[in-house]
């Protein structure tokens, strides 16, 4: 019998039902369920759940689902099924060839920012020992990733949020193999892209790297189910999702050495319009990146 006090409340029977069974039948079961209330993926997600908790692959591991396990799995799947984001049940997230810690209060990497990163990295890359800032960092995963393929980069990376800021700091310190709390991979800075600029030095940076908040007001109302377990400081660009564009492309040119680059990300209806506020603030050479579908999703601009 399982121990029905610690299923969560309505799925005692589910899990009943599911010990005993080969991980691979309790992945499947757990799919329909996820399915039943619109998880996108409910197969991938179905399949990490099982290898979550069995740390074994599913389709491999033969032995029978024990209680324990059961009670686990029916705990994560119920998250899951409430449409609670299945990296932030992970706790940890790929992205590029490193892994970032994320949980609730830090926005979880996206595969569309990875070749806004190798963009950056390969600009990084021309330089000797890059001076590069990550603005509006989140969990540090551009930073990390500019840090890892360019090692004598000094990359440093700002964000506001306090909750966010937690996450970015354990990633500066466990990311990346060679790094500790002590020596960490990122200088970490508390700021707001509005005011951080105030008072740095010129052409302190040879890089600027930069995923800001850029959904616009209309977005935010329609967030998928997933989204909305996410930090809106990390999504919410203003009415037009432009707010932080305008105000990066104007406030830290004068911050960028001449011949350095800005590298950001955005959403793919906004290239035009940024382009145009990029080249408005006297940025040159605009380069449009595509994501993973093809999509326009940033830039690179070089100071003159
Ligand atoms: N790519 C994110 C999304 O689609 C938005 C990230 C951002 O605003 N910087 O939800």
């Amino acid at each position: 019998m399982v121990n029905e006090s610690r299923m969560p409340e309505g799925l005692e029977g589910f899990g009943e039902f599911l010990v005993g069974m080969p991980p691979r039948m309790g992945m499947e079961l757990v799919a329909g369920m996820l399915q039943s209330n619109g998880c996108p993926d409910a197969n991938f997600d179905a399949r990490e759940l099982v290898r979550m908790v069995t740390g074994e692959d599913p389709y491999v591991r033969q032995d029978p689902l024990t209680e324990e396990e059961v009670i686990q799995l029916v705990t994560l799947a119920a998250r899951r099924f409430e449409r609670y984001p299945l990296q932030y049940l992970a706790g940890k997230w790929p992205f590029l060839n490193f892994e970032v810690q994320v949980g609730e209060g830090v926005l979880i990497p996206r595969a569309d920012s990875e070749p806004v990163c190798l963009a950056a990295i390969e600009k990084a890359k021309a330089v000797e020992a890059p001076a590069v800032l990550d603005l509006c960092a989140g969990s540090g995963c551009l930073g990390l990733g500019v840090k890892k393929f360019v090692p004598a980069a000094a990359v440093t990376a700002v964000e506001k949020s306090p909750e966010a800021l937690v996450w970015l700091k354990k990633n500066a310190a466990g990311a990346l193999e060679g790094f500790s709390e002590e020596h960490p991979a990122l200088i970490v800075e508390e700021g707001d892209a509005f005011t951080w600029q105030e008072g740095k030095a010129e052409e302190s940076f040879d890089l600027i790297v930069t995923n800001p908040p850029y959904l616009t007001a209309d977005e935010m109302l329609v967030l998928q189910a997933e989204v909305r377990f996410e930090p809106a400081m990390a999504l919410d660009g203003g009415v037009d999702g432009l707010r932080f564009y305008r105000h990066i492309a104007e406030a830290y040119l004068p911050l960028v050495k001449h011949g350095g680059w800005l590298v950001a990300e955005f959403g793919w209806l906004q290239w035009e319009a940024v382009k145009a506020i990029l080249e408005q603030a006297g940025w040159t050479e605009v380069t449009i990146l595509k994501d993973l579908e093809g999509r326009p999703r940033g830039a690179a601009a070089k100071r003159p």
